[in-house]
Formats: C-alpha cells, structure tokens, sequence
C-alpha cells in the first residue's frame, strides 16, 4: 500500500478536486443514458478523457466481431451501430509496476414513472447527503470515483508507472456486450477493477442471468362467447406460474451450492415486461412478456435455458389450448454466466490493503445475486476482476440515489489501489 506521506498527499488531492468531481457526476446524471440513447453521453466522455490528455478510442460494438464471440448475447431490441464504447489509456513511459483496466457501464434502466419520485430523475438533486438520479448509483458515481482517481494521482504530482485504462461501456444491463467488445477490441491488462456500487465491499461472487421472451397466441373473439376463444393473457399467466414454480425447484437445489448455500432465494425470476390484447371486450389473441431469471456459478447457460425451455413445455403440455399451439420462446439479451472471484488473488490482496487504509478494518464480502461484468474478465479472459465500489440506494428502483461522503472514500480507495497495483513515479512537468 502506499506509504502515509503518499496517501495524505492523494487524499488532499482528492479533496482539492471533489466539488469538480461531483459537478462531473451530476453532468452525467443528467444524460438519460438508457439503451439506445448512450451515444451522447460517450461522447462527452471522449471529450472530458481527451481534455485530460488520454488517448481516447471510441468505437461501436459494430466496430468488434461480436457474434463470432461464443458468449457474446443476442441483441434483438437494440442496433450494435449506436451502442458507443470508449477506452481512454493512460500509456506509461516506460512499463514499472503492473497494468489496470477500470471499467464502468454508463447504460441506465428505464426511471419508470417520473411522478414516483421525490425529485425528477434526471436533474441530480443534492439533499442532505444524497445525490438523486437514475443512473446516480447504478452506476455513473463509480464512473466519477475512478476517472477522479486518476485525477488525483495527477493533481498529487504522480502519475502510475503502468498503463491504465479507463473505460466506459454501455449493455451492461441486457447483454455485456459493451465489456466484450473492450476485451475482442484487443484492451487487456493485468487486473480489472468495476466500481460497482457494492458499498465499499468485495463482490465474491455473482449470479448469471438470462433474458428470454414468451410469446403466446390466443384465439380472439368477442367475449360474450369466450368460451369459444383462447385468451392469450391468461395463457401467459399460466406459463409465468409455471416458471416461478422451477425458480423454488432450482432454489431448494441452491441449498447445496457451494458460494450461495446461506443466501435465501439466490435465484430471480421476474416477469418485467407484458404486452398483449387489443380490445376489453375481445379475448386477447396475442401476448408477450419479458422475462428474467438467474443461474448460479457453475451452472451452464445452455443447462439453464433448457431448464426454463422444459418448464414452459410442460406447462403447455397440461393446458388444452397451449398443448395444440405452443408457446414460442425468444432468446434475446443476456446469456450471462455467474462468476466467482476465487479468493487468494493479488490484486484483490492490494485493493484490500487500500480498502483498511481508507476505511479502517478489513474488507467486507458480498454475494450478489445479480450480474455485473466481471465475468468477461475472470472467466473468458484470465484477468482477475474485482467488483467494489462506493455506496447508495435504489438501483433500478425511485429515487435512486450516491452518497457523496461515500463517493469520496471510494475515489481515495480507487487511488490508493492504482498508486499500490500500477506504482506511480512523479509526473514530468
Ligand atoms: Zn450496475
């Protein structure tokens, strides 16, 4: 870790830089950075990382062989073309200590109705403490907290002794396609590290997640004859029991997982889109949902779909209607395996050490039971990933909202890290 003159020195740099550090936070916040729509906030990103003298590749998951990829997602909903990634490298002088991607997703989920909330979702309120805004949390702070880390090194007189590079991705809620296209772009380093918000602990571990849709048909009539037609709602709803019913058979069999034995329900399921019918008076003759589920470390993608394939197949086979028109199932976004971060690495020895440094005490653990992109590193790519970042609440939810004291620990947790893992020499003027 780096030693007490050092750390002041960070810490003050730190501190000199952080009312621009929670401007540029609240900057990002105010892009509704949702699917489709993160090109305008990339570009301002490119040109904030170019303003800072980094060399700035910006490209499009177009721009990557993706599909020949084997765990690259399938995007149904979304055009690779506008998905902008950026990677901003800090390229070192001469290679001392050892390399570093820092890695955040810009991508926001959709706020939901505006009315829900206590301030609008896009405007970065401040209160007591808090900022508010989709993305707030989930997971621009972390963005802010490595890109001021890096600013801290500098405004210290420092600058790390090997490459660094930061970058900014989108599709890491739906596929993880904007991490892959990092890695098949050819960015490779010696650890990475996500700053998620994980409340200043070490993810050990997280679940995979598959998105699918369920397409079902009916037969329309008026509904003064239903009982001659089919109504695809209802047939839906009988499918989504179905699949809560193998989310408990697939929890029961958790009990015995080696990481998520002690986490209750460690596997999601979640109807999260529904659309379906025309008319009140008609029976619907047509309905899709979007559906999420997880899978544990270990189990296989290809295992899981089957297992969700052979649930909607037997519910079809014990209704009249669905048995003679079966249900389609569309595979699109993730397919996104679960990740262990095996204990024992270096990296994660150092970012410990610069964790009690800050903070006092050791490391604290989590077990997430949803996806982040770590994986792409740690299982496909042999770079140890680790997922720790600063702090809030309400990811995915209303008022979701950063600490700012948090925000501030955690940049100098992030420096600190850099300053160990990367070492730093002075800055030539
Ligand atoms: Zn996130």
């Amino acid at each position: 870790m780096p030693d007490p003159a050092t750390l002041a020195r960070l810490s003050e740099a730190v501190d000199a830089n952080f009312d621009r550090q929670v401007a540029f936070l609240a900057e990002l916040v105010r892009f509704p950075s949702r699917r489709g729509s993160e090109a305008p906030l990339q570009d301002w990103l490119a040109r904030a990382f170019r303003e800072r003298g980094y060399a700035v590749d910006r490209f499009t998951l177009a721009d990557v062989p993706l599909e020949a990829h084997p765990k690259a997602s399938p995007m149904v909903d979304a055009d690779p073309a506008r998905a902008v990634q950026v990677v901003a490298a800090h390229r070192a002088q001469a290679q001392a200590g050892r390399s570093l991607i820092l890695q955040g997703h810009i991508d926001v989920v959709p706020e939901g109705p505006p009315a829900m909330w206590t301030y609008p979702p896009y405007a970065a309120v401040i209160r007591d403490g808090w900022m508010y805004g989709r993305g707030a949390h989930d997971m621009k702070a972390g963005v802010a907290c490595m890109v001021f880390a890096m600013d801290a090194i500098r405004t210290a007189g420092f600058a790390p002794a090997a490459d660094v590079y930061l970058q900014t991705v989108t599709e890491e809620e739906s596929t993880g396609n904007g991490a892959l296209a990092t890695l098949l772009r050819g960015y490779r380093a010696d650890a990475a590290l996500i700053p998620e918000p994980t409340g200043h602990a070490i993810t050990r571990a997280h679940t995979g997640t598959l998105w699918f849709r369920l397409k079902v048909r009916g037969v329309p009539v008026h509904v003064a004859v239903a009982q001659d037609g089919s109504n695809a709602i209802l047939s839906a709803m009988h499918l989504v029991h179905a699949l809560f019913a193998h989310t408990r058979m697939l929890n029961e069999a958790a009990k015995a997982h080696p990481w998520y034995a002690e986490v209750p329900q460690p596997i999601k399921f979640n109807p999260g889109i529904i659309r379906g019918g025309d008319w009140a008076s008609s029976t619907p003759a047509w309905c899709e949902v979007d559906c999420r589920i997880g899978l544990l470390p270990g189990t296989e993608v290809a295992d899981a779909m089957a297992g969700v394939q052979r649930a909607v197949q037997e519910a079809a086979a014990r209704d009249a209607f669905l048995a003679n028109n079966p249900p389609h199932l569309l595979w699109h976004g993730f397919q996104a395996d679960g990740y262990v971060l095996e204990p024992g690495s270096e990296a994660e020895a150092v970012l410990a050490a610069a964790h009690a440094q800050v903070h006092g005490g050791a490391m604290p653990e989590r077990l997430s039971t949803a996806v982040n992109d770590t994986r792409f590193y740690g299982l496909y790519f042999g770079i140890p990933a680790l997922c720790y970042g600063p702090k809030g609440e309400g990811a995915h939810g209303v008022d979701e909202r950063t600490s700012i004291a948090d925000l501030r620990r955690c940049t100098l947790t992030i420096a600190a890290f850099i300053a160990d893992w990367c070492g730093l020499r002075p800055r030539a003027a």
